[in-house]
């Protein structure tokens, strides 16, 4: 069976900067990419606030340029899923959706979240035409302009909140009568002018041919239907972090974050590291992602250091 020194499972900015500085190390990772190579920046227009592109750059195009940095010191890069493991004993077993089985000495996890749709009519046509899950990422370009926010959570309030410093009118449309935020960012939201919730509001379609024009919603009580006028369509549903394979592996939330080693990517698993927002329920940037990825490479380095492995 093949066996590797270093396996990274993920290719978004935690996976990549993992692999740059465990292939710098001599580690000869290999890297899966998992069926969307690149993760969520993959569908995000422009980056502007990634430090070292002062213009901004495309997503896809930072995406390019992580992957050829990775690939310039000799990390393999291969586009399958890892579709199951078994960390159960030493070295650790990795499985692709094709059915091909490697071992690894060190495991890094970035496999990323993944952002909850809605599914509508509309959601998948004008994405990133007007309808978007990042505030941060995307706000910028709705300057001046009314957009929503779909959600009732504090992920909700929080682009809300973002997007009312930006824009004139922020909707907030919440499928109940209240909200599942935390009171702090409730009341912000509630006493800031400029965001008018809409209680027990559901979008049923989102509007527009080649940008967002607006969104049809339905009242969750009395089913009469109505269309808000705006421009930019922000979804905040909550995320999925990927990590379905590793159940019953590593510890997790039980939401599905993977909880690592207090100040450290080390999980409960000896050798298997944890980077990027598969653990991070709160920043989810792709810089802290990136960050994270750097901390795995060098516990993993150090901890195959430890045990002789290299
Ligand atoms: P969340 O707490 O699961 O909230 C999701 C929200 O979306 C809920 O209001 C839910 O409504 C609504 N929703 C779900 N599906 C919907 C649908 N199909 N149509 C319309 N609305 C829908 O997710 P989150 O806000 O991303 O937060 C996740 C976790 O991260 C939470 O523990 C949160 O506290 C934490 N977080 C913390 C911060 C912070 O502290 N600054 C920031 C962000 C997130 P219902 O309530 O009706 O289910």
């Amino acid at each position: 069976m093949e066996h590797q020194k270093c396996v990274i499972v993920g290719s978004g900015p935690a996976g990549y900067t993992a692999a740059i500085y465990a292939a710098r190390a001599g580690l000869k990772p290999i890297l899966f990419t998992g069926n969307e190579p690149g993760g969520q920046l993959m569908i995000t227009t422009e980056v502007e606030n990634f430090p070292g592109y002062p213009k901004g750059i495309r997503g896809p195009e930072l995406m390019d340029d992580l992957q050829a940095q990775a690939a310039r010191f000799e990390t393999e890069i291969r586009y399958e899923l890892i579709s199951k493991v078994d960390f159960s004993g030493h070295p650790h077993v990795l499985t692709t959706e094709g059915g091909t089985t490697l071992t690894a000495d060190a495991v890094i996890v970035s496999t990323g979240a993944s952002a909850k749709w809605l599914g509508i009519a509309g959601e998948q046509r004008l994405m990133n035409m007007g309808v978007s899950a990042c505030a941060v990422c995307d706000g910028f370009f709705y300057r001046g302009k009314a957009v929503a926010v779909v959600g009732g959570g504090d992920s909700a309030a929080e682009e809300a909140l973002y997007l009312s410093k930006l824009c004139p009118t922020v909707h907030l449309l919440v499928r109940r009568e209240d909200m599942r935020a935390s009171k702090i960012m409730k009341n912000r939201v509630l006493n800031t002018s400029n965001i008018q919730v809409h209680w027990n509001t559901i979008p049923e379609e989102v509007l527009g041919d080649t940008g967002v024009t607006g969104v049809r919603v339905r009242d969750a009580k009395t089913g009469a239907t109505r269309e808000i006028d705006l421009e930019g369509f922000f979804v905040a549903i909550g995320h999925k972090p990927n990590t379905d394979i590793f159940k019953g592996w590593l510890d997790m939330d039980e939401t599905g974050y993977l909880l690592p080693k207090l100040g450290s990517t080390h999980t409960n698993i000896e050798g298997v590291f944890v980077s990027g927002d598969a653990a991070d329920k709160t920043y989810r940037q792709a810089i802290t992602a990136a960050g994270t990825g750097c901390m795995a490479a060098l516990d993993a380095e150090r901890w195959l250091t430890e045990k002789g492995l290299i």
